[in-house]
């Protein structure tokens, strides 16, 4: 169907001395689309409701002016993270140290040897840039990095196990994140995953009677993001090594989070260490970067030489290598681990965890006025004790005493609606803030906005726009 003949032409709106400006921000390809596309608009709209006068030059242009800040906009935003949990997987898991910042900047503005020995010219191994470290920190023989903790498992499956059979307890077949399940990632690395002991309790005997012929490795996995508790028996790591090593098979063990340090020293709940469980007997051992070791999103396997050295020659490995800003990211975040007087000052996660709830309390109580002001009437808030978790699936069980706001709408007959707007509201802000909905409330735990970060979160809070809250009036 035609344009309503008195619409103006695309070309005459490209020629407005309006367009001149959005001509110049945004260039010619997309604001001739723009304008098409608020002309389409338009001119459905007045065939839908016949007889409206059709839209100004001025309302099309805002129209395609709107389209085009939309389209330039960036898509990936920086949030505020009031959920409590610390290390978010829709949040983007750790925040990196400053150093792990600063390398990544280098490293994508200037060329850098990541593939180059710079003693002898030749060429070099990007492991190489941190395999010393990995090895110092875990006491393994070596180690090589992919793209996260689920291709670590992968590769290692593919490279020790195809067309063979590998034996895993019941009770640690996990799903992680929805889309990492243990027996799917052993299908698709060529290997047959053989279940022993039931869901709560596994023995010796079971995983001794399940090795034969076919048998190419035992596996134990970290169930990270469930605790059995009750009637249960898991066989620990240096008895399955045992039985592994007395018929010459390795062990591979996924440590999901895996963490480099003894979190007690810090005051933090216990997690078995990567160095203990290489201790343990396990030839391979895969674990996040993202996770506890707060680095960037990568996966570490670390091991034997020879069992490294095979697992390097696979093909595979090629397609879930790393590229060169985790490893600057990585390398530095490592390098904090060798100074651990300073960990918690300066790794991000760490300094995260071990805030003290005081800290958090005194923030909470100087921002609990200014926002009881911004929400006016509607709403209540309020400062108070709360948990927050690690996250990530690392010690699901364990929590935080943390400290935040916690808004209650003040009626209860539209508290669904108030609460579902305010959520929203926060949403919306220039800067996201991303709260905790839970008992009838919206909880903001102030863990992970360091004190820093304080004066710039108040103003943004300032821009928060309810809309009218209905009948009642405007909130
Ligand atoms: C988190 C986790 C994974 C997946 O790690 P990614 O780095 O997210 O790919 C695999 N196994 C276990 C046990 C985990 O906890």
């Amino acid at each position: 169907m035609n344009a309503p003949s008195h619409l103006p032409s695309v070309d005459k709106l490209l020629q407005h001395p309006r367009t001149a400006a959005l001509l110049d921000s945004y260039g010619k390809t997309q604001c001739t689309q723009a304008i098409r596309a608020a002309l389409a608009d338009a001119r459905s709209r007045w065939l839908a409701e016949a007889g409206s006068s059709p839209d100004s030059a001025d309302a099309l242009l805002d129209a395609a002016e709107h389209q085009l800040q939309q389209l330039f906009a960036p898509r990936l935003k920086a949030v505020y993270n009031l959920t409590g949990t610390v290390l978010h997987t829709n949040l983007g898991r750790a925040l990196l140290p400053q150093e792990a910042i600063d390398a990544v900047v280098q490293a994508l503005a200037t060329p850098s040897n990541l593939e180059y020995d710079l003693a002898d010219g030749g060429r070099g191994d990007r492991d190489d840039l941190v395999e010393d470290l990995v090895c110092r920190l875990t006491g393994a023989e070596a180690a090589t990095i992919v793209n996260n903790n689920a291709a670590a498992v992968l590769l290692v499956l593919s490279t020790l196990a195809r067309d063979k059979e590998v034996v895993v307890s019941r009770g640690e077949l996990v799903e992680i994140g929805g889309a990492f399940r243990i027996p799917d990632v052993m299908t698709r690395a060529g290997a047959r995953l053989v279940e022993v002991g039931t869901t709560n309790r596994t023995h010796e005997k079971d995983y001794e009677a399940a090795l034969g012929e076919h048998s190419a490795a035992l596996m134990k996995v970290h169930c990270s993001n469930y605790a059995i508790s009750g009637f249960t028996k898991s066989v620990p790591e240096a008895d399955v090594a045992r039985i592994a090593h007395a018929r010459q098979l390795p062990l591979i063990v996924d440590l999901g989070s895996g963490t480099l340090i003894d979190m007690r020293d810090w005051g933090l709940p216990y997690e078995v260490t990567v160095r203990e469980t290489v201790e343990a007997g396990a030839d391979i051992v895969t674990f996040s970067g993202d996770k506890l070791l707060g680095g960037p999103q990568a996966g570490i396997i670390v091991g034997s030489k020879a069992l490294i050295a095979q697992i390097k020659k696979n093909p595979l490995k090629r397609a879930l290598r790393v590229g060169k800003l985790t490893l600057a990211a990585l390398e530095p975040t490592l390098r904090l681990y060798l100074h651990p007087e300073k960990l918690a000052e300066r790794l991000t996660t760490l300094r995260l965890f071990t805030r003290p709830a005081a800290a958090m309390q005194q923030q909470a109580m100087l921002l609990q006025e200014p926002l009881q002001n911004l929400l006016g009437a509607d709403y209540v808030v309020d400062h108070a004790a709360m948990t927050s978790q690690i996250g990530s699936g690392a010690l699901p069980v364990e929590s935080l005493p943390s400290h935040g706001l916690v808004v209650r709408p003040s009626e209860r007959k539209r508290a669904g609606r108030l609460l579902q707007q305010l959520e929203a509201a926060l949403r919306q802000l220039p800067r996201p803030v991303i709260g905790r909905l839970r008992d009838d409330a919206l909880w903001l735990d102030l863990r992970c906005l360091e004190a820093a970060d304080q004066p710039a979160f108040a103003a943004n809070l300032q821009q928060l726009a309810l809309g009218s809250s209905g009948k009642d009036g405007p909130a």
